[in-house]
């Protein structure tokens, strides 16, 4: 049987003719049939692309070819082989959307002015020594229902577009002077941030080297972090082992259940919210709602004609 995987990967380095790594990386992808989505800009690239064991590793080794992503390290996950429908290869203003083009400073060696990158070691060094340390989550809100670190401040945001209006907004000045450790999924979102919140005053930013998924594969469910792991792909959450130190945050927006799965609203339409819904309430189309008053009528009305759809049949 076929071997699949999936690669996650990122650097910041300048590229002065994004265009060209763009025909490069989807001639590469194509010709090796991975797909995935990889977004390019001047300050670096992101990619998260699958297919077949041999094909990713021959990948992963003609990109580190490039002098800019000769340090770049790869995440290897497991795949199913039909984790990604299509490849995307995309030049955007920037790798992650935090609309801050302008604003990031990169150089070969990445962010300039970023938070100090700990080991997940460290990390736990750092918080047995300073009582004022606080984790502070760079990830959209949604992701940190089903897992956190502990204690964690988790920002109202939505995208990452939201962060800079956050982290100017004052509420969270009192962090200012206290150590600061920024987290997300495999690091790169706190590259950014972390150089965002330091240029808006906050003194001592950390960034976790390799993010939560680093971390994760550490301390499994035996240090800080607590719960699930949000993931993009079609498998949406991930787990660092099943024993009993396990934290269940998850539960289901309609009846409380403990569930890790998120899924769309009825109302697909007109909302494209993710909720955290379990098997029961999915499958039922009273209960597929995220509970705004337009989506719970919508969820009614689907309920009403199914019902009906029924009793004639
Ligand atoms: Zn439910
Ligand atoms: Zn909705």
């Amino acid at each position: 049987m076929a071997v699949n995987k999936i690669l996650l990967y990122y650097v910041f380095t300048p590229l002065a003719d994004p265009e060209a790594i763009r025909l490069w990386q989807r001639d590469l992808c194509r010709s090796l049939g991975l797909t995935g989505r990889i977004l390019i800009s001047e300050h670096g690239i992101n990619g998260t692309v699958g297919g077949d064991l041999e094909a990713c590793k021959k990948y992963a080794r003609i990109t580190r070819e490039y002098p800019g992503f000769k340090k770049m390290e790869f995440k290897w996950s497991e795949g199913t082989g039909n984790d990604f429908p299509k490849l995307s290869v995309k030049v955007r203003k920037e790798i992650v959307a935090f609309g801050a083009a302008d604003e990031l400073k990169v150089d070969a060696d990445g962010v300039i002015g970023g938070g100090v990158h700990l080991k997940p070691e460290e990390v736990n060094a750092l918080v047995a020594s300073r009582p004022d340390a606080v984790f502070f989550d760079g990830r959209n809100a949604m992701e940190a229902q089903i897992g956190k670190f502990k204690d964690a401040i988790v920002p109202d945001v939505r995208t990452t577009h939201d962060f800079i209006q956050e982290i100017e907004s004052g509420k969270y000045d009192d962090l200012k002077d206290k150590p600061v450790i920024t987290y997300c999924t495999g690091g790169i979102r706190c590259e950014i941030l972390s150089s965002l919140m330091k240029n808006r005053g906050f003194k001592e930013v950390y960034q976790i080297d390799g993010g939560i998924v680093r971390y994760g594969e550490k301390y499994g469910n035996k240090g800080l972090w607590q719960g699930s792991l949000y993931v993009f792909d079609k498998r949406m959450h991930m787990e660092f082992g099943d024993d009993e130190n396990y934290t269940q945050l998850g539960h289901c927006v309609n009846c409380g259940q403990d569930t890790n799965k998120f899924e769309h609203c009825i109302n697909e339409d007109n909302c494209r919210d993710l909720v955290l819904m379990c098997a029961d309430c999915y499958a039922n189309p009273a209960t597929r709602h995220c509970g705004k008053p337009e989506c719970v009528e919508v969820a009614r009305a689907a309920a009403a004609a199914d019902t009906q759809a029924h009793t004639s049949a």
